[in-house]
């Protein structure tokens, strides 16, 4: 050995128990400050490098660094038996894929990997909204919308460039749309991959513009697509229909449309996930005797048998009268109703009286203090009791 190694963990200044992300994180600081890109000819800051990415190449592989934190520099030293980790290699094929993590962002420009522009792509999505009514969420609907989309120049074809002439070639970037700015490191040669600023990745430049779309190569056209709405969609979900969005680039599809929902807020019904919620109104006598309330679902009004001796705020659910689900129509969610005794706030006199006789069958039972039962007879103002009651017979 030549000279004394450094602990690989000092070389890092993370303790020994650091975590994959704190080991990462210090070696980037320490290869931004001491790569050779940074410091030409600075003989000193590469050897910190070197010293930097043999530790982290170490410590950031589980099985080395369990072997280096057992038997130290030793377990890589040849002869060992330590798994044949002799000096640093950093041409190895090994290392490619630990490092180009770190140096890709590192040195920014995106991902160095190969020339994306210059193959087909998908063009980008759109995102738009529909407002729909409670029922049409519920049952589905299909809807029109008119859009404006870009479809390819029909002048120059999408070229971009007047009849008559065509893109030239890029001469930044000789047509490939990107720029490779090549550095040698201790890795060998590394390709910094940028979208080429001349043509804006596209590998040529118009010189002489087409008059209908201006060199942009697409024309904005007002479109009515349909929209088919799935039963069962909610306020916020949305509908993908498969490209109908942005014109792709050099052949590829076109992105998407996204179609949002909106709801419309009913006035009777609200909605949880598949379940409906609604309140019904019924009076007293209802409430008391029982009978047959209308109640308005989804599916039409139907007739609800109240049960005799209702309380009020009670709840009912009607099975299977909720939203259907979007996976299956068939399975349906339950519409739940709340039943609301109402008290009246006129009744004539005839009615008082009939419910001051039903109050002095019944009232018995009640919490409360009647004065003058026998007033109660004729008189409608004052003091027939400490609380007065209100009711309603018949209809
Ligand atoms: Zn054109
Ligand atoms: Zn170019």
């Amino acid at each position: 050995m030549a000279e004394q190694k450094r602990d690989y963990y000092e070389v890092l200044g993370v303790d020994k128990n650091a975590d994959d992300g704190a080991i990462k994180k210090a070696y980037r600081v320490l290869a931004k400050k001491y790569h050779p890109d940074m410091n030409p000819g600075d003989v000193e800051a590469e050897k910190k490098f070197k010293e930097a990415s043999e530790a982290y190449a170490v410590l950031s592989d589980p099985d080395k660094r369990r072997q280096y934190d057992q038997f130290g520099h030793a377990a890589f030293e040849s002869g060992a038996g330590g798994g044949g980790f002799s000096g640093f290699d950093f041409g190895s094929g090994d290392f490619g894929d630990i490092f180009g993590d770190i140096f890709g962002d590192l040195f920014g420009g995106g991902r160095a990997r190969g020339s994306r522009s210059s193959g087909p792509m998908k063009g980008a999505n759109i995102r738009t909204q529909v407002r729909i009514t409670f029922e049409e969420a519920v049952f589905g609907v299909d809807k029109e919308i008119e859009l404006t989309l870009k479809d390819e120049c029909g002048k120059c074809h999408g070229t971009g460039a007047a009849p008559g002439s065509s893109p030239e070639t890029c001469s930044k970037c000789g047509g490939k749309g990107q720029v490779v700015f090549n550095t040698q490191t201790l890795f060998g040669t590394m390709s910094n991959v940028q979208t080429c600023p001349d043509c804006g990745g596209s590998g040529k430049v118009i010189k002489d513009k087409c008059p209908e779309c201006y060199g942009s190569g697409y024309i904005a056209n007002k479109k009515k697509i349909q929209v088919s709405i799935p039963a069962g969609i909610d306020n916020g979900q949305s509908v993908r229909i498969r490209e109908k969005g942005e014109p792709g680039r050099n052949g590829g599809p076109r992105g998407d449309l996204l179609v949002e929902v909106v709801v419309s807020r009913h006035p009777i019904f609200q909605r949880q996930d598949y379940n409906i919620f609604s309140t019904v109104p019924i009076s007293y006598a209802q409430a008391v005797l029982g009978g047959e309330v209308m109640v308005d679902t989804v599916d039409g009004k139907i007739i609800y048998e109240v049960r005799s001796g209702t309380q009020t705020d009670t709840k009912v659910r009607l099975k299977g009268k909720g939203v259907p689900s979007l996976r299956n129509k068939a399975i349906r969610g339950d519409h739940y109703v709340t039943l609301v005794v109402q008290v009246p706030e006129k009744i004539n006199s005839e009615a008082k009286d009939l419910l001051r006789q039903f109050d002095a069958l019944t009232g018995d039972s009640l919490n409360y203090v009647k004065k003058h039962e026998k007033d109660a007879k004729k008189s409608d103002d004052t003091g027939s009791g400490g609380k007065k009651k209100k009711g309603l017979f018949g209809k």
